[in-house]
């Protein structure tokens, strides 16, 4: 939930961070590349903390930090992220000179296979040639519809991670069910597309029309290095096919909307209401055939796929799925497919310069195909049992100063207040690492076979998902990798997961002071407990189920302190010509202000009662230093635009609301970030 603005989901390896980026650490906007330019130079002086915090406490950082080369924006958290990703491939590289065996074995041969480019270049299209053979071998919509429930992976996860993309004609998800949190039922989402989504296919804008142009050539191409004949011929049907596809497809909003998703389907349901296929024959092929019950998370779209299997020629869909598979394992191919992809995907798409380094394309592999096993060499190494203790009484006191805030609202019906204590007290809260791992026994993985690796580790993943059915609902299974720096709220799980890699300074930091501690991660913890009573964490109870548990009067009033920070945050100037946007930021603003206020009661409580000016001090720098931060204009403009959550800078600039610190730093009126009593805005 939550995610930053995303600029494309396609899988194109260059970042690690394939959940939502919750936190909106690294604004993805701001990761294109921007032409280098001259660091400014630094005023000597620090302003004061009244006048602008962020400026005070990062004074050092900002005089000493430029940004790199190829990046729009540069933070403590995108640091953190290199640094770990550096460390990670490090220790992969120890680990397979000591021949590992299980599953380290399996992390260490998928790295090295992938690392392998010579052998890559040698086997050329062996690994590729039997499933294009399977492909050409479909003699009728028979076959066909069997090959396209073979061809279902589970690749999507809709409120999580917020990942609606597959390539595959739907994609799959497993999860509990929206009004029974008490089993795991399939979800069923739109897919069958190589751009993006539909409005790459149907706006009728200049840009629109170029990367239609450009990518019915990317087809063809792929199509020709795989060795087809005719291949603009057949790029032409693919791209016909996709767009009727895409004219079935909801957009980003209705993706969003939960309730729209909220489609419960029996067997009998897809017959009737998506006719055209033998839906019977095509679960079964998916390994679903005994399954009663989905859920349709885009109805349209299930419906629109149907009638196309039907209408269109069996030869436009043996073309599509060979386009598919040639484009979905390209990264694993020799370097002529990685390269045209890079050309479309990187250089047409999004106007990257560079391909990025092999060994971080290698890494952002590895991560997809066994996650767990790579995070569990991350966190053996680099997250001590000393840090996850301390950060889980953390975690228990902010807790606890959530259950006392929510206690003390005078504007909450006492039905609804029951109903989030009741909530709290269920929350799962992951620290750094899972419960249990994940075991890739039983998945084949050679030192030699890049793309084959890729394809068998894709199925094992989804059998693995399959067996969850008529399994016992886990609150406790995560969602993102203990080494991906990021953090994230599970709305239907109502859980959360902070995974080892955002558990390191400037975050967290075992020889720091509680007090920074609770300033850094501390408000990063109750900016994602705050997410389950906001305006979406409020669609889902304590059990996960999908119900709006808020009175009228709740959400009215709720909206009323809201309308105050949303004029705060209107206000910021970012350019002479450019205000934030209070209320695209707002769910974010909140959360930032909800979760350093819990914070800042959690240490209080923890330090016996009331911190002294000093430990506050220190609590506040530890805030602001967590989101050290620079942008080029550009990027800043962009992330203004689009993105849900606030500049770092203005995160920051929370503290004012909060009585504390206008004491522990003297803050006087006429000072810039001043407000009045009554003018800090207080929601929870
Ligand atoms: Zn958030």
């Amino acid at each position: 939930m939550h995610a930053t603005t995303r600029v494309t989901p396609l899988k194109l390896a260059l970042t690690l961070a394939f959940c939502g980026a919750t936190m909106g650490l690294a604004p993805a906007i701001a990761q294109q590349a921007a032409p280098a330019q001259a660091a400014p130079v630094q005023a000597a002086a620090a302003p004061l903390p009244g006048d602008d915090f962020f400026g005070y406490v990062n004074a050092d950082w900002l005089a000493k930090t430029e940004i790199p080369a190829d990046k729009g924006s540069w933070g403590a958290g995108s640091a953190l992220g290199d640094e770990t990703n550096a460390r990670i491939v490090k220790l992969i590289e120890e680990t397979a000179a000591r021949n590992p065996a299980g599953d380290a074995r399996r992390v260490t041969d998928f790295y090295r296979a992938f690392m392998d480019e010579a052998a890559i270049e040698a086997a050329g299209t062996a690994s590729l040639m039997p499933e294009l053979k399977k492909i050409d071998a479909i003699k009728d919509k028979e076959a066909l519809v069997h090959a396209l429930g073979a061809s279902l992976r589970a690749d999507v996860d809709p409120l999580n991670a917020t990942n609606f993309y597959t390539e595959n004609i739907f994609g799959m998800w497993f999860a509990q069910g929206l009004n029974d949190p008490h089993h795991y039922v399939p979800y069923i989402l739109q897919g069958g597309l190589g751009m993006p989504d539909r409005a790459f296919y149907l706006d009728d804008t200049p840009r629109m029309g170029q990367l239609r142009t450009a990518y019915q050539a990317h087809i063809a191409a792929m199509m020709k290095l795989a060795g087809y004949s005719e291949p603009e011929t057949r790029a032409a049907r693919v791209f016909e096919l996709e767009k009727k596809i895409a004219q079935s497809h909801g957009s980003r909003e209705d993706s969003a909307d939960i309730q729209k998703a909220n489609n419960l389907w029996t067997m009998k349901d897809f017959s009737a209401k998506a006719p055209g296929m033998d839906w019977k024959a095509f679960f079964r092929a998916a390994g679903l055939g005994k399954q009663g019950k989905f859920m349709v998370y885009h109805p349209s779209a299930i419906t629109g796929a149907a009638a196309l299997v039907n209408e269109m020629p069996l030869q436009a869909w043996k073309d599509f799925l060979a386009f598919h598979t040639v484009n979905h394992f390209g990264n694993s191919l020799p370097k002529a497919f990685v390269d045209q992809r890079f050309e479309f995907y990187g250089r047409t798409m999004n106007g990257t310069p560079q391909l990025s380094p092999r060994w971080k394309r290698g890494l952002s592999a590895v991560n997809n195909a066994v996650p767990d096993a790579a995070g569990k060499m991350y966190v053996e190494r680099y997250f001590p049992a000393e840090a996850k203790t301390r950060l889980q009484a953390m975690v228990t006191n902010i807790v606890a100063a959530f259950h006392k805030r929510v206690e003390k609202l005078d504007w909450m019906a006492p039905a609804t207040k029951k109903e989030a204590q009741e909530k709290l007290r269920t929350l799962y809260v992951g620290v750094g690492y899972p419960d249990k791992w994940t075991s890739y026994e039983g998945l084949e993985i050679k030192p030699n076979d890049a793309m084959g690796n890729m394809l068998r580790a894709e199925k094992f993943h989804y059998r693995q998902q399959l067996a969850k059915l008529g399994k016992k609902v886990d609150p406790t299974e995560w969602c993102m990798p203990p080494h991906v720096v990021n953090a994230v709220n599970m709305p239907m799980q109502n859980a959360l997961n902070f995974p080892a890699a955002i558990l390191q300074p400037p975050f967290f930091d075992m020889k720091a002071s509680d007090a920074h501690n609770y300033g850094a991660i501390g408000s990063v913890i109750g900016h994602e407990i705050s997410h389950s009573f906001d305006d979406q964490g409020a669609q889902f109870d304590s059990k996960g189920r999908l119900r709006d548990w808020w009175t009228k009067e709740d959400g009215e009033h709720f909206k009323k302190g809201a309308a105050a920070l949303v004029a705060q945050y209107d206000a910021y100037q970012a350019f002479p010509d450019l205000k934030l946007n209070g209320t695209l930021t707002l769910s974010e603003n909140l959360a930032d202000l909800a979760g350093l206020a819990a914070a800042l009661d959690a240490f209080n409580a923890a330090s016996g009662g009331k911190a002294s000016p000093e430990q506050e001090r220190a609590f506040f720098a530890g805030f602001a230093s967590s989101w050290a931060n620079k942008s080029r204009d550009a990027s800043l403009r962009n992330q203004i635009a689009t993105d849900g959550h606030s500049p770092a800078k203005w995160r920051t600039y929370t503290v004012r609301n909060l009585d504390d610190w206008y004491k522990a730093y003297d803050v006087k009126p006429g000072q810039k970030l001043y407000l009045a009593p009554e003018q800090r805005v207080r929601v929870w």
